[in-house]
């Protein structure tokens, strides 16, 4: 049987259901059609983000309920530090509320303004916390990286011609470190080649730079070294991680995805500076070092967490999972970019709606039509949110893609669930030309697409009469 299975059984359900129809179109207007706006009670499939949305363990369950909640040196905050040491092997290690608290804090501390940070590709939070203390983010993804529809392995990696041109351009003066995004979040969920990462680790070791982790899916990561690369076939997942993390200086991580947690993050640094510094700031804004910004209790089910990923029962379903709602989508003749990541489809609605040009947001048509169809929500990656003004033509240019993401939560959805989401995708390719263009009737002045409200083009109905 070809079929990516479950390592678990189900101990405790959620109950969720498909309002109806009336409900949803009633939903989505008031929404202006913005699927943010939609009250996840009114949601049947939720594939909003893969961010805090995992399901816990009974393990996981078990560690709060017995957690420590001292103040300082908590039991909890020793499980989570030694978990931590154990799989990424850095010296320091400091708790943060999320993913970009970490960023945050290291970039305060170690980016001047002016400063350059390359990356593979810069995650949204990533480029905000370089950009809010004056800094350059520089993407330097190798060119496959960039091509939808190209079948290749390891399309997270990062070109090395590109980084020693930004060495060549800006000096090594104005880079205090390099970054690196296992797995590539905005290219795609796609994974980094161990090659790869000791290429870039040798390149910054010869510019006395050091190279820094974006660790959020180091798991799933590792899992594709492990399916995909020559002489990693036998190696186990944690000594993957191992190898890979010993290329670098330090990380940052987001706890809300390969901790399989709802909440936490931390950042890992080897040098004693940078960690006092990193550490006197964390006092001020996240908490004491020992929970920074996290209750015990969380800090017990990331250090739980974290020894579950990468158990290779585990990750041969989360992966497996996301690959197979790729095939049905396939058999289903929808459009989607090459091959599935690690925790998301990304689906081409350039390709699905042709007749919707962009001023008319083919993305979201196809978001709010997932929604009206099937009450599923997934999120527009397109002009809605990436429009902007040409400053030297004053014009609006469009991105190159109009992509609809579906993030799969870790241990959530069934395979009947997810089956159910690739048939109402179908469903939505055959309203085809019956489906209207959008128009915004308001939006705020940044960041709009968590905000705005559209209305189908020139009023009435989004879905023609048939
Ligand atoms: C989610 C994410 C972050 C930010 O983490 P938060 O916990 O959401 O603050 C940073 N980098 C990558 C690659 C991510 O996916």
């Amino acid at each position: 049987m070809d079929l990516p299975f479950e390592p678990y059984r189900i101990k405790v359900v959620e109950k969720i259901q498909r309002v109806s129809r009336e409900e949803r179109v009633r939903h989505l207007r008031e929404a202006g059609y913005n699927v943010f706006k939609v009250p996840s009670e009114a949601i049947y499939v939720d594939l909003l983000t893969d961010s805090g949305t995992s399901a816990m363990s009974d393990q996981q369950w078990a560690a709060m309920m017995t957690a420590d909640e001292a103040y300082a040196c908590s039991t909890s905050y020793a499980d989570f530090e030694n978990t931590i040491r154990d799989i990424f092997g850095y010296k320091h290690v400091i708790p943060t509320h999320q993913g970009r608290a970490a960023e945050g804090l290291l970039f305060s501390v170690a980016v001047a303004a002016g400063a350059v940070i390359p990356n593979n590709i810069h995650f949204d939070t990533t480029r905000a916390n370089v950009e809010h203390v004056g800094g350059i983010a520089l993407d330097c993804v190798a060119d496959a990286g960039l091509d939808p529809m190209l079948e290749a392995p390891f399309k997270g990696d990062m070109s090395l011609t590109k980084l020693a041109a930004a060495f060549e351009k800006y000096g090594t003066e104005r880079i205090p470190f390099v970054m690196l995004t296992i797995t590539n979040n905005s290219g795609g969920g796609q994974p980094v080649s161990m090659g790869n990462a000791r290429e870039v680790s040798a390149f910054c070791k010869k510019m006395g730079v050091p190279l820094i982790f974006d660790a959020c899916r180091f798991a799933e990561n590792a899992w594709f070294i492990q399916q995909r690369e020559e002489g990693y076939a036998d190696m186990d997942i944690k000594s993957i991680c191992r190898e890979m993390f010993a290329l670098g200086e330090g990380c940052t991580m987001s706890a809300k995805k390969d901790a399989l947690v709802n909440i936490g993050g931390f950042v890992c640094i080897n040098d004693d500076e940078l960690a006092m510094n990193i550490t006197n700031l964390g006092i001020l804004r996240e908490g004491f070092p020992t929970y920074g910004g996290m209750a015990g209790r969380d800090l017990a089910a990331v250090a739980q967490g974290l020894r579950e990923v990468m158990d290779p029962d585990y990750l041969a379903y989360r992966i497996g999972q996301v690959a197979r709602l790729g095939k049905r989508l396939d058999e289903l003749g929808v459009p989607y970019l090459r091959p599935t990541g690690g925790h998301a489809v990304y689906l081409d609605a350039r390709k699905a709606l042709p007749h919707i040009p962009q001023e008319e947001f083919p993305a979201q048509v196809f978001t709010a039509a997932l929604y009206l169809e099937g009450g599923v929500r997934g999120v527009e990656i397109g002009s809605l949110m990436f429009d902007h003004l040409d400053p030297d033509t004053g014009e609006t240019v469009h991105p190159a893609m109009e992509l609809v993401r579906l993030a799969i939560p870790r241990r959530v959805y069934t395979h009947t669930q997810l089956d159910y989401v690739a048939e109402v995708c179908a469903q939505v390719m055959e309203m085809g030309d019956r489906l209207r263009g959008l128009e915004i009737v308001w939006e705020p002045p940044a960041l709009r697409h968590f905000t705005a409200k559209l209305k189908p083009v020139g009023g009435g109905k989004m879905v023609a009469e048939a």
